[in-house]
Formats: C-alpha cells, structure tokens, sequence
C-alpha cells in the first residue's frame, strides 16, 4: 500500500473494486467483469494446475455463466452443461469441438434454418459434410450410417411441421453404431421432454427461445456428460461464443418460471388447437396434441406436455395467410418463439424463404402456413384474437 495519498483517477479506479463481499446475497450476483485478481505467483500457478475455484478471463468461465450452467443441467438432468452466446454459437462449438475434416453428419432435411446452412454451406469448407436424410429415413438411421459417419444431428418436434421423431429408437441406433446423438431440443424444454434421459448423447438448446423466456436475451447451451461437454471447451474458447455475464444473469431469472411458464404455453396451445381443429376455415391445424397429427402417438408416448407451437394452414395460400397476419393483434408479427408474448410467422417467408416448390413439398411445407408461438396471455384473448383474424 502507497503511503502518500494516490491521485483522484487511481481512487476512484481502485477503490474497493474486487473487495470480496461479505454479504451472502440471495441472488447470483452478475460478475460484470472481464478478469479476475490472483494474489500471488503460486496463486496462478495453483489455477493453471486447475487446483483451485478461481477465474481467470471471462471469455473462458465466469461465476455468472458458471451460475447458469447449474441451472441448465439441472434442467436436463445432465451431468454437466456449457453456455454460448446464442443457439448457433452452440451448434458450432458442438459441430467444432466434435468433429474434424473429412468426417460427416447426418441429419433431418427439415431442420433449424441456421443449422442446415452451416451443414450444407459452411462447415463443407473445412471438410466436414452432411447428408440430409428425410424424415422417415431419419426415424432409424442404422442403413445410412457409413464408416465416415460421426454424427446424427436432430429435432423433434421439427419446424413448422411439428413432425417427431421417436428418440429413443433413433439414440439407440447411434450408440450400437458407436456414432454419437446430438439432439436440439429448443421447441418441446426440458419440461417436456428430456432426450438425455432416453438415450441421446448431447442437448443442444437455443436459451433465447422457452429457456429465458423473455425475448430479451440471445444465448444458447449444450448439455450431457461431463467428458463431452467439457470437449466443446477450446471451440467456445477459440471461436470466442461465450455469452455475457449480464445476459446469463437475465436467463437464469427465467429460469427460474420454466415450469410455471411451460405448464401455461402448453394449456394454452392445446386449447387453441383443439378451439380451432376441425375448423371449416382451416385446411390443417397441426399440433402434436391432436389426435389428428401424424406423430401424436409418438409424442404422447414421450414428450409431458406438446410445447408452445401450433402451426395452421388456411385455403388460399400465401394471400389468405398474409390476410390471417395483417389482421392477426395480440398475437405479435415478429420472427422467433418461445416467449411470454405470443408470435405469429410465415414460414414461407420466413425459415423456408427462398425454398425450391420441390423442398417445400418433401418438408410439407405450404405457402398458407401461419406458425403460432403461443404465449401465456390470457387464453380467451388469444382465441378471439385468431378468430378475428380468419374472418
Ligand atoms: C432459434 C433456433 C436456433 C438458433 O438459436 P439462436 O439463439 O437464434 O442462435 C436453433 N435451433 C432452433 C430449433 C431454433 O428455434
């Protein structure tokens, strides 16, 4: 310690910055700093032994992220889990940390529109391929599997389709092939459905959609075994998809209401579908609830509830949905879902923009479809609300 008085900048710099608190706060506090202070040589030498719980940069670990990732496996059932700065940053560290040139994926042709571009455009520069597999060739991948085959990338329920797969048939064919599963499981949470518990290797989780829940954050996460997890490090590291402490502090307050939040989109969607099936204005109303959907038995065998996502399809094409939208007012117009705030898109214009007729047609996807992230407003208010819209 300086014994003459330092100057105004050095103090107020300097001043009680990390000072460790005695306070035991409720709440996680966000640890809104880029690096940590060690108090001598062998202190950073016990960290770089890996000896001890301290920091060192926040691009690697942070307590705030290290908070969340509590959380998030604990909300998986996982043995560990891993933040990114959002759901693609995830994708890519796990596609990185995983894979090497000449090696090659397999995954559903109707896929997140993110993912399907990495796979198709840009991790085919690196050496890395993917083979896109129709659905029903997906449901068991045993056939397709070929000696280069490392990895099968899937969803379930899939976009905006709400198409399922059965997961513990499709994981159970990757591990007797010794090829590993990695399952985004963004549209059902982990209240829904938990894919780690039948089978699969690794969860993958766009926490900007139901996880955080506010639409106010962009972060994304990977959970599973601790050995798996823990080789997606060096890509986060490298790439730099590290989220920020302040935004893990917001998805950890979400968190917090993912049951009570989950329970009311899924009361709120299955009665929306069920209000609207049948319904003469209506060529389709497809909700994995409805006995009427294709996967319902496979969905009612595996998922507690059928998520937030109800997709309709009106006669009359892209006018008729483009009418449905324009007139569409609780329900907001913006792309994305999972949040409190209930969401209506065009898929067509949306995550099928720029499709061929021919890719639509195979992912049975048509210009009339209005895709719905229910919220949870008020039930009778969100009824009235479509019910307006289609007259
Ligand atoms: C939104 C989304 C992603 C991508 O996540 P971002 O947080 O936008 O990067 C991946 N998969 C699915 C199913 C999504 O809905």
């Amino acid at each position: 310690m300086p014994t003459t008085r330092q100057g105004l900048a050095t103090r107020l710099i300097h001043t009680a910055e990390g000072a460790q608190p005695h306070a035991a706060p409720l709440t996680t506090p966000i640890y809104e700093t880029t690096t940590f202070l060690f108090d001598s040589t062998a202190d950073l030498q016990a960290y770089i032994d890996g000896s001890t719980g301290k920091y060192l940069y926040s691009r690697y670990d942070n307590p705030s992220t290290h908070a969340l990732e509590a959380k998030l496996a604990e909300a998986e059932q996982a043995e560990a889990a891993m933040v990114f700065g959002s759901g693609m940053g995830a994708i890519a560290s796990t596609m990185l940390g995983l894979l090497s040139a000449g090696d090659e994926v397999l995954c559903s042709a109707a896929i997140y529109g993110g993912t399907f571009h990495l796979l198709q455009s840009f991790l085919p520069r690196f050496g890395i391929t993917a083979r896109l597999l129709e659905l029903d060739a997906l449901r068991d991948p045993t056939a397709a599997i070929g000696p280069r085959t490392k990895l099968v990338w899937f969803e379930s329920p899939i976009n905006p389709t709400l198409r399922c797969l059965d997961i513990a048939r499709l994981a159970g064919a990757c591990r007797a092939a010794s090829v590993r599963s990695v399952m985004d499981n963004t549209f059902a949470t982990p209240y829904n459905q938990q894919p780690l518990t039948l089978g699969v290797d690794l969860v993958m989780h766009s926490v900007t959609k139901y996880l955080n829940g506010h639409s106010d954050v962009t972060a994304g996460a990977v959970m599973g075994a601790r050995t798996l997890v823990d080789a997606l490090l060096p890509a986060r590291k490298l790439i730099g998809a590290m989220l920020d402490p302040a935004a893990a502090s917001l998805v950890g307050r979400g968190l917090k209401t993912l049951e009570v939040r989950m329970e009311r989109h899924n009361a709120n969607a299955l009665a929306l579908a069920r209000a609207f099936d049948g319904d003469r204005r209506l060529t389709r109303v497809l909700y994995p609830g409805l006995p009427s959907h294709p996967d319902h038995g496979i969905a009612a065998a595996q998922m507690r509830g059928f998520g937030g996502m109800v997709t309709i399809e009106l006669p009359g094409g892209l006018e008729a949905a483009g009418r449905f939208f324009d007139r569409i007012e609780v329900f907001k117009r913006a792309t994305s879902l999972g949040g409190v705030e209930s969401l209506a898109g065009l898929p067509v214009l949306t995550s099928q923009y720029g499709w061929t007729d021919e890719q639509l047609a195979r992912a049975d996807v048509t210009p009339g479809m209005v895709r719905l992230s229910v919220g949870i407003e008020t039930l009778e208010d969100l009824i009235a609300d479509v019910d307006q819209a289609l007259k």
